[in-house]
């Protein structure tokens, strides 16, 4: 059956007008001018659209025109940029426009995709987005999500972006083609995600048929509830106050946990909004450091604990903040953040030393009964464990002693949960703010779920849930019975 595609775009007409505008179509609509759609186009490449729109704005503030931007050198773009991706390549070309743009076009931007093309730092996308953004003429700019969602759709069964753009150019009637990359360059970033769509939620789940997708698993299936399976999430949501007022909430009820437990909350519980301290459905636990804004662990669970333990007993480490252990009916819960060495090492000792005083504070734990425990370990473990193993093999989080002591907990019997379903690389939990480096999953899994040996058949799942956004890192799961 095709797909009907005068439907979908239909749909998605009314369903993106709650969605973020794409930055270039914003800097369109505002300005009607091909110069600044152009210039924001070639910034936007591989940056967020809030970066890309900052810097535009700095950008703009100094060079409105041409015969502006002619006036700033190559050092004083790249201050004025950054941080966008690419940025020092990215002002090369934009030193280099208002040359050729004067020579070639007496200082008028191009409307042709040829003319365009000859532009330094334009390709075809650039130049099919200036098109139809700038000039309000037809081309169909075929961006990452365009190719890949058009795709999924089966309305083309296409490789690459430019075969994809080849064949719209022959089926989609030509009033789609300006209007195409705006409307699922918004819906690709908001539902139709590259990892993990929101299928659950999407207003073209009955239309649409998801070739080569493999949607999120948000909430755990009805019969494994029935079963007696909780799920439990952990997650470092690096500032509890900042996630707080970017939807904690809304995500929390999405993701249907039965216990989250919560790293780096940074805040003390009265600092907290009600809606978080006391989230409706849980029983909430903190244990804050005594640094205001720094560390801190929490704990939301479905049902009530049987006992709290605040810390392990040791001051210097407790007064940080960064454990919390609930006891229930048949196991433990223990939610730790580990010290960071930090770059210069300077806490690697002090960390091998909490690391081994948590050691001993599960291994009593389990001489009892079950253990989970859970938490940012900061420290990746295998070399399929981070993007850039070789180039970390000194830094914090990747050192042999921090390795080694991850090693020591394995060869006990303490299993490390994610590694029993999943042995691909790639699988990060954690990336850095810098270099666009979450979108180009440059990061490290550091956050985990361990189960003490004689638990191992309780484990029923686990995962990463790389799309939830909000934090640096992503929540973990484990599914457990
Ligand atoms: S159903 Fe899933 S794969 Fe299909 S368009 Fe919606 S989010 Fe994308």
């Amino acid at each position: 059956m095709s797909f009907d595609i005068d439907k979908a775009l239909q749909l998605l007409e009314q369903e993106v007008q709650n969605y973020q505008v794409p930055v270039v179509d914003l800097i369109a609509v505002q300005t009607h001018d091909p110069f600044k759609v152009l210039v924001a186009t070639i910034l936007s490449a591989r940056t967020r659209d809030e970066v890309t729109a900052q810097a535009a704005a700095r950008l703009f503030a100094k060079a409105p025109t041409p015969q502006a931007l002619a006036l700033l050198d190559e050092k004083t773009l790249q201050q004025l940029i950054f941080p966008v991706g690419f940025y020092k390549n990215k002002a090369r070309y934009l030193t280099a426009l208002p040359e050729v743009l004067e020579k070639q076009f007496s200082f008028q931007v191009p409307d042709e995709i040829e003319q365009l093309t000859s532009l330094p730092g334009v390709g075809r996308k650039t130049a099919n987005l200036v098109r139809a953004q700038g000039f309000g003429k037809p081309a169909i700019c075929v961006d990452t999500h365009v190719h890949r969602i058009m795709n999924i759709w089966g309305y083309v069964q296409t490789t690459n972006p430019l075969q994809t753009e080849m064949a719209l150019r022959e089926k989609l009637p030509e009033h789609y083609w300006i209007r195409v990359n705006s409307l699922l360059v918004a819906f690709g970033q908001g539902t139709c995600r590259p990892v993990g769509p929101h299928c659950d939620r999407c207003v073209l789940d009955t239309l649409c048929p998801r070739i080569g997708v493999t949607p999120r698993k948000l909430k755990l299936a009805k019969t494994k509830k029935q079963a007696g399976i909780k799920r439990l999430i952990s997650w470092n949501v690096n500032g509890l106050r900042a996630v707080a007022k970017n939807g904690f909430v809304d995500i929390v009820r999405d993701l249907a946990p039965d216990i989250l437990a919560l790293q780096e909350i940074k805040a003390l519980p009265e600092q907290l909004p009600e809606s978080v301290r006391e989230m409706a459905g849980f029983t909430s636990y903190f244990h804050s450091a005594q640094r205001k804004g720094y560390s801190g662990v929490a704990i939301y669970s479905r049902e009530p604990a049987k006992k709290v333990y605040h810390g392990i007993g040791e001051q210097r480490f407790d007064e940080e903040g960064r454990v919390l252990t609930l006891e229930f009916g048949d196991f433990y819960l223990v939610n730790c953040y580990f010290p960071n060495s930090r770059h210069d090492l300077s806490r690697l000792e002090l960390k091998q030393e909490f690391n081994c005083a948590v050691h001993k504070f599960v291994d009593d734990l389990a001489r009892d009964k079950s253990v989970v425990i859970c938490g940012d370990f900061n420290v990746a473990h295998t070399e399929i464990d981070l993007a850039n193993p070789a180039a970390n093999t000194k830094n914090a989080g990747f050192t042999p002693e921090e390795r080694k002591w991850l090693d020591s907990y394995i060869e006990e019997g303490w299993i490390d949960t994610f590694r029993q379903y999943n042995q691909e690389p790639g699988q990060y939990s954690w990336w850095s703010y810098r270099s666009n480096a979450r979108e180009r999953n440059i990061g490290w899994r550091i956050d985990y779920f361990f189960v003490d040996s004689a638990s191992k058949t309780r484990i029923v799942g686990a995962d990463i849930l790389a799309d939830i956004l909000g934090s640096d890192h992503c929540p973990v799961t484990l599914d457990f019975k």
